[in-house]
């Protein structure tokens, strides 16, 4: 059974990765069927299994035999955990939600470094109406336009991501994200040596994985 919910999860993945896609590329989502992106042949069904075609094929379309991305198979196999996880009760559906949403966030961020803002306010949207830490959030909301107005360092769709986890989550449990994602985030600009903006979405969702992990085993407490 447990592996069904995870191949459920990678095939949601799978579809999240192609919507991503087409986003960045400018392509209505429910236009064409699925195609490679580099000789735009269309594929087939075997094609389409998440993380199996994949390694079924090296890593390569079975067409033109380019590369693709490894970020590929790591995506599903995110979403496949993820998924699992929620079924394991081990994840609420609202955590399973907010994480899906910043999984996405996060590969915006790394591959075109990009911040789809109507990707964030549906579902923000659908949250804010349920959530009763609004001001909280409200409050990143503001932090983001004031980023946007003057130059202060943090992108402003940082602050709206931010603004994403106040409506779920405790200012507690914010304080530990924001500081084990700031953590990562000069760690990785160290590690790079290169200077210049870094995606910080990634660090922020790795940030939020780290909290949901020390508060499941107890080693912090979330009030
Ligand atoms: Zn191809």
């Amino acid at each position: 059974m447990s592996v069904f919910y995870f191949a459920i999860g990678a095939c949601i993945g799978s579809f999240l990765y192609c919507c991503i896609e087409r986003i960045e590329q400018g392509i209505t989502i429910g236009k064409a069927r699925s195609f490679c992106f580099y000789c735009q042949k269309n594929l087939t069904l075997p094609d389409l299994i998440p993380i199996v075609s994949y390694l079924f094929t090296l890593g390569k379309c079975r067409m033109c035999k380019r590369s693709l991305p490894l970020s590929y198979p790591i995506f599903e196999f995110i979403c496949g955990i993820l998924t699992l996880l929620t079924h394991l009760q081990l994840l609420t559906l609202r955590e399973y939600f907010i994480a899906l949403i910043l999984i996405s966030l996060s590969l915006f961020d790394i591959s075109s470094k990009s911040f789809p803002f109507i990707c964030w306010l549906l579902p923000f949207s659908f949250l804010f109406i349920s959530s009763e830490n609004k001001r909280l959030a409200l409050f990143f909301i503001l932090l983001s336009v004031t980023s946007t107005l003057f130059s202060i360092g943090i992108g402003s769709g940082d602050f709206l991501a931010f603004a994403l986890l106040a409506l779920e989550i405790t200012p507690f449990s914010l304080i530990w994200i924001i500081q084990i994602s700031a953590f990562l985030g000069i760690f990785y600009m160290l590690a790079r040596k290169k200077k210049g903006a870094i995606p910080f979405i990634p660090c922020l969702t790795l940030g939020y994985f780290i909290t949901l992990i020390l508060e499941g085993i107890n080693l912090i407490k979330s009030f």
